[in-house]
């Protein structure tokens, strides 16, 4: 069933080459125990990882079933590991944070079976190794032997016909040994078990053909197949029909090595869960980098908010005056122009006169609006649409706001200041008379003002 034809084997390393395998050719029988002895470095783990689909020969054919393997592809291999091969390691490869009984179930959910038929798949193979009572214990609570029965339970859970072991008591004291090659004898009498082993004597007494390697190559073969006596009876050859091409499809699609979506999902929860404190960390360390953009983002989107706000503030402090009296300095410019256009226009024969100063305070009187800044108030009161459009609106009014301290010299006027004429100008009230209009009330005695925007 299993052929190896002439298997070479180079590894290259830097520029040189090793060879691994210098051609092997070996054929097996469906059930045996094979033990394979030969010194270290000679190419016995090599060869079962070519075996078992590991690993690609460099040159040779490798038939399995008949079939040679030079046109596998990828998934081919996978398929034929996932479904023909299973694997016992001397450091038995288990996974420590999982209990006995997942470790083997996990070899089944490569294979797309369902859960309920993996744990019972699980439970038999842990049954047959004897530890049918140990289903829930955690790899690190178990003896040596005990792991090695469990990977052996995992190689056998999927049902393939090859069993592969490369040194399984390497680890194992000799009693404990004894109980694994009792154990892999029972199993070799329907399957084919390969086992690579440094122990010349377990390997006489307990497996049916001994193959001797060294250097990479085949010295000795204790029960070599003959082939022409095993060979069995071949069909007559025939066009493979239709029908028959159909079967093979489905039978490959049924082997494809898959796993379905729930079955990831829940496995990658569970390793998740199994090391909670890293996967904080990783996922903290793995979303710096996200914070560090949100916090840029958050700074930048607060200055502009700040820059706006400032250009707002600024922009108030030039407001929109509009006083209860104005007059047009336009108009008053235009009234002397004119003036001064007429006394152009005199014929040069006698002295006119020009009453100046009389014209301008007419043209001031003249011009000079009153403005109903009652009616206004109401209107800016009603229209709230000004208030989106304005940052603030502020009313000053003629009234005087007289404050007053109390301080250790006793009661002290605050506003209006009477700051200059403690020092011998004018007094505030004198200034007020002088000047013409509110706005320019106080000249700057008035001190009490209202902030913009706070009242
Ligand atoms: P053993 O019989 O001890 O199991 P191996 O099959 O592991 O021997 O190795 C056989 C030879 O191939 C050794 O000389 C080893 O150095 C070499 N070899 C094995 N694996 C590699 C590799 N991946 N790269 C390079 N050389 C390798
Ligand atoms: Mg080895």
């Amino acid at each position: 069933m299993l052929s190896l034809k002439d298997i070479k084997k180079d590894y290259v390393v830097g520029d040189s080459t090793v060879s691994a395998l210098k051609g092997v050719s070996i054929d097996f029988r469906e059930n045996e125990f094979v033990s394979i002895l030969g010194p270290s470095g000679c190419g016995k783990t090599t060869l079962l990882n070519i075996i078992g689909g590991l690993d690609r020969y460099t040159s040779g054919d490798l038939n399995i079933n008949g079939k040679s393997t030079k046109d596998f592809k990828d998934c081919d291999w996978d398929s034929y590991r996932n479904h023909s091969i299973g694997f016992v390691f001397q450091s038995y490869n288990l996974i420590p944070h999982q209990t006995v009984l997942s470790n083997v179930e996990l070899a089944l959910t490569l294979s797309g079976v369902s859960k309920s038929e993996r744990r019972e798949r699980a439970v038999k193979a842990l049954e047959q190794v004897g530890l049918g009572d140990q289903l829930h214990k955690k790899p690190n609570q178990m003896s040596g032997g005990q792991m090695q029965r469990v990977a052996i339970a995992r190689a056998l859970v999927n049902e393939p016909d090859i069993l592969l072991a490369d040194e399984p008591t390497g680890a194992l004291d000799t009693e404990t040994s004894v109980q694994i090659m009792e154990l892999l004898k029972s199993i070799s009498k329907d399957k084919l078990i390969i086992m690579v082993t440094h122990n010349p004597e377990l390997a006489m007494k307990y497996s049916s053909r001994i193959i001797k390697l060294l250097d990479g190559k085949v010295i000795d073969d204790s029960d070599p197949l003959d082939k022409n006596v095993v060979e069995p009876i071949k069909k007559p050859e025939k066009e493979p029909t239709k029908a028959d091409k159909k079967a093979a499809k489905k039978e490959r699609k049924k082997l494809k090595t898959s796993m379905s979506f729930l079955t990831a999902l829940s496995l990658s929860r569970n390793n998740l869960m199994t090391k909670k404190a890293r996967t904080l960390l990783t996922s903290f360390a793995g979303s710096i980098g996200i914070i560090g953009i949100a916090l840029i983002l958050s700074i930048s989107n607060g200055v502009q908010l700040y820059i706006d706000q400032v250009q707002s503030d600024t922009l108030s402090s030039y407001p929109l005056q509009i006083t209860k009296t104005t007059a047009s300095i336009g108009e008053i410019m235009n009234t002397m122009a004119k003036n001064h256009e007429d006394s152009a226009n005199h014929d040069k024969d006698k002295v006119y006169s020009q009453n100046a100063m009389g014209e301008m305070i007419n043209t001031l009187m003249e011009e000079t609006k009153v403005n109903n800044l009652e009616k206004f108030k109401k209107y800016l009161d009603d229209n709230s649409d000004l208030k989106d459009l304005t940052s603030d609106v502020q009313y000053t009014y003629a009234t005087t706001l007289n404050v007053f301290t109390e301080s250790d010299s006793g009661v002290m006027q605050v506003n209006p200041s009477t700051l200059l004429e403690d020092m011998g100008y004018m007094s505030s009230t004198q200034m007020e008379a002088m000047s013409m209009s509110g706005s320019m009330g106080g000249m700057g005695t008035d001190v009490w003002s209202e902030m913009i925007d706070n009242e």
